[in-house]
């Protein structure tokens, strides 16, 4: 694949998207220098300075093709992703998820571009946009300097609010007498560990947390992504809230034992089984009380804590204003944009646009017409949401079948297989 051009291009960011549109480019024979900021920039959620790093949860969603981060996944593994390479060598069992071992994964991305020798990593921070060719992919958590940057340059269209992450705990200290393992209804392997409530528990810890106290935001607008609120604001909304979100029971219950009222799910975090995190459970409550609280839930009262859950940043700039449509600047088109900072939302959607943006600026380097990836792809449709996106308030997109609105529920398998018809086209005739 390598066609050995002299052409340098700068990727910065080396998380998701920065990996992957590195490795296209890589393997393309072009020079890439990717700046990472880390280990000197700190940002309280990457904890390593390893490349591709996993700052959550552990999960990269379901693996079936019929969902729509399934056929995401499933797209990218056409394009040659080396997130999906990545999660194949360090996958952990997770039932019908693809969920990994995030130092496995990472130290995965980061001796595969390392192996390359077309390929340069400079630990610096980036605090302006070069004049060759780049791809900016600095994340939810783009370093403030760097923001105040392309601040100047794109006016008031950029924006941030914030979102928070789920804690961790070490398998070793979880009460089995309490807990056991099934996957809901029985799907997949039993690899989640359940932690039943019973109604007066699940009332009780209700109570303690929405009074427990949170975390002080004193320099953010608590404005959060309705996608992953912090489980005590899930649960101010109302008592029965949380059983309907990340403390549903439903089929989870076990032969021999009460109908549980609420289930607490944890899900394997690394390959050796020792640590895992809890589903759904991204919090703003100060380290103190997420001890305190979530020790109440059946199974975890003597829980050890390896990881707290945080509060965080999350920004991403006015893409449907900013962009071309190959995803570079209209104020500077040697610049394209992908990952979360383009708007959209998830680990795999980021790594995706790493991709595309790679592919997009790969053919006009070749001074080559720009071509679109198709919007019946799932991919294609995610990127044109952030393109195109009309309404009044542009909110970082998932992947999900409401952007092919075209298909039927009932026929889904038959637009998978279209769509990656479709990638595949993209692929032999365009890249
Ligand atoms: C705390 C947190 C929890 C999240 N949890 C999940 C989750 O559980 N599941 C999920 O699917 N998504 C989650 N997300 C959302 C998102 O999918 C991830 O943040 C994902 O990693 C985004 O990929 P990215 O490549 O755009 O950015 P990142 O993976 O964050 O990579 C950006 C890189 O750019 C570097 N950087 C920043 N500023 C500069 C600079 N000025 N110069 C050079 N380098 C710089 C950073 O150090 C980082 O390595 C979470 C986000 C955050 C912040």
């Amino acid at each position: 694949m390598a066609e050995g051009k002299e052409v340098i291009v700068h990727v910065i960011g080396g998380g998701l998207a920065g990996c992957e549109a590195s490795y296209f480019l890589l393997r393309k024979g072009y020079r890439v220098i990717l700046h990472e900021a880390r280990p000197s920039y700190v940002d309280n959620a990457h904890h390593t300075d390893l490349l591709g790093e996993l700052v959550c949860s552990n999960s990269l969603k379901s693996k079936a093709l019929d969902n729509a981060c399934g056929l995401l996944k499933e797209e990218m593994r056409h394009f040659g992703s080396l997130t999906m390479l990545a999660a194949a060598q360090s996958e952990v069992p997770s039932g019908n998820a693809l969920s990994v071992d995030r130092d496995l994964f990472a130290q995965f991305n980061t001796a595969k571009l390392a192996s390359f020798p077309n390929f340069e990593v400079v630990h610096e921070e980036c605090v302006d946009l070069p004049d060759e060719p780049t791809i900016l992919c600095t994340g939810p958590l783009t370093s403030p300097a760097l923001l105040q940057r392309l601040g100047a340059m794109v006016g008031k269209g950029h924006l941030s609010f914030f979102d928070a992450s789920a804690p961790i705990v070490s398998k070793a200290s979880i009460d089995f007498e309490k807990a056991y393992y099934k996957s809901r209804y029985e799907q997949g392997d039993e690899s989640y560990i359940n932690c039943p409530f019973n109604r007066d528990e699940y009332f009780a810890f209700v109570h303690e947390l929405t009074h427990a106290q949170r975390a002080l935001t004193h320099e953010f607008d608590t404005r959060y992504f309705e996608g992953c609120l912090p489980v005590e604001i899930i649960a101010s909304r109302g008592v029965e809230t949380l059983r309907h979100g990340p403390l549903k029971p439903f089929g989870l219950a076990r032969d021999g034992y009460p109908k549980p009222y609420a289930v607490l799910q944890l899900r394997q975090d690394t390959k050796l089984g020792d640590y895992y995190n809890l589903v759904g459970f991204q919090t703003n409550l100060t380290y103190g009380e997420q001890k305190r609280v979530f020790s109440m839930i059946p199974g975890l009262e003597h829980a050890d804590f390896i990881r707290y859950g945080l509060m965080h940043r999350n920004a991403y700039l006015d893409s449907p204003n900013l962009l071309n449509e190959d995803l570079s600047f209209k104020e500077k088109p040697n610049v394209y944009l992908a990952g979360q900072l383009s708007g959209v939302e998830g680990y795999v959607e980021s790594a995706a646009t790493g991709i595309l943006a790679a592919a997009y600026l790969e053919r006009k380097l070749r001074g080559l017409p720009f071509v679109a990836l198709s919007k019946d792809t799932m991919l294609g449709a995610l990127v044109d949401y952030i393109l195109h996106y009309h309404g009044s308030r542009f909110e970082p997109m998932n992947a999900n079948w409401a952007l092919l609105p075209n298909v039927n529920k009932l026929e889904r398998m038959k637009a998978v297989e279209e769509s990656l018809k479709r990638v595949d086209d993209f692929i032999k005739e365009s890249i």
